[in-house]
């Protein structure tokens, strides 16, 4: 399973595909990939290969944001339906996250009970919650924030507001996640072979960390909001 973004002045599709088939070494059962324009956000998803997922994107659409993901099922079936991104009730934050929410049950009825879910993943609780907080009130970083400090479990996340053309909100925890640095773009990926193909240097983030990541700027906060800064690597070429 595995997790890639990008974020920049290309067109993201291409990118995002290439990139998730790269990881597909790590093994998955479905693909998907979200991406954003100006007429709003597109999801493409499918149980099966990259191939197939592959076969279903428009080519037409034309995106600068996206986001992607290979799934590895853990909780709901493999299907069209529980393959990531997932979306929040409203439609505007979709989300894709590798690995396990271990008490999403009790978060759904702690504070999702009136909410209908479109899935059976552990996922969509995080989507949902993100949506919650962003109605009662707070910003979007401050959701994102809020619904962290109630997870409990694995996670490396990529999330896409749809009334934010500019930004992508990342964050981790016990599961693999990188920001790579690029010339007008930035980019995210569970392995830095998956965006070899754009760029050779990569921050590594620690858990618990948030990243703010838009197409000229990455920032780096710990869990209490205070920026962190790191300087990048250089990947292997060959790796
Ligand atoms: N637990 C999530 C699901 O079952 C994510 C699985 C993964 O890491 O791909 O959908």
């Amino acid at each position: 399973c595995g997790i890639v973004g990008y974020i920049g002045n290309l067109d993201s599709k291409e990118i995002l595909l290439k990139g998730l088939e790269k990881l597909e070494y790590r093994g998955y059962d479905s693909a998907g990939i979200a991406v954003k324009n100006e007429d709003g956000i597109q999801i493409f998803k499918e149980k099966g290969r990259i191939a197939d997922l592959r076969s279903i994107v428009d080519e037409k659409v034309l995106a600068h944001v996206g986001i992607g993901h290979t799934r590895w099922a853990t909780h709901g079936v493999p299907s069209r339906g529980n393959s990531h991104p997932h979306q929040s009730a409203s439609g505007r934050f979709t989300l894709v996250h590798n690995g396990v929410i271990e008490n999403y049950d009790l978060l759904k009825r702690e504070y999702l009970a009136d909410v209908s879910f479109k899935s059976e993943t552990d996922t969509e609780v995080i989507v949902q919650l993100v949506e919650k907080f962003a109605n009662e009130g707070l910003s979007v970083l401050e959701s994102f924030r809020k619904t962290l400090t109630l997870l409990h479990g694995s996670y490396a996340l990529a999330l896409l507001d749809a009334e934010d053309n500019n930004t992508i909100y990342v964050a981790k925890n016990k599961s693999p996640l990188l920001v790579g640095l690029g010339d007008g773009f930035n980019v995210v990926a569970s392995d830095a072979m998956a965006m070899l193909q754009v760029t050779d240097q990569f921050v590594e983030l620690m858990d618990k960390e948030i990243v703010i990541v838009t197409k000229n700027e990455v920032t780096i906060q710990n869990i209490d909001g205070e920026v962190i800064s790191r300087t990048p690597y250089t990947a292997e070429l060959d790796a």
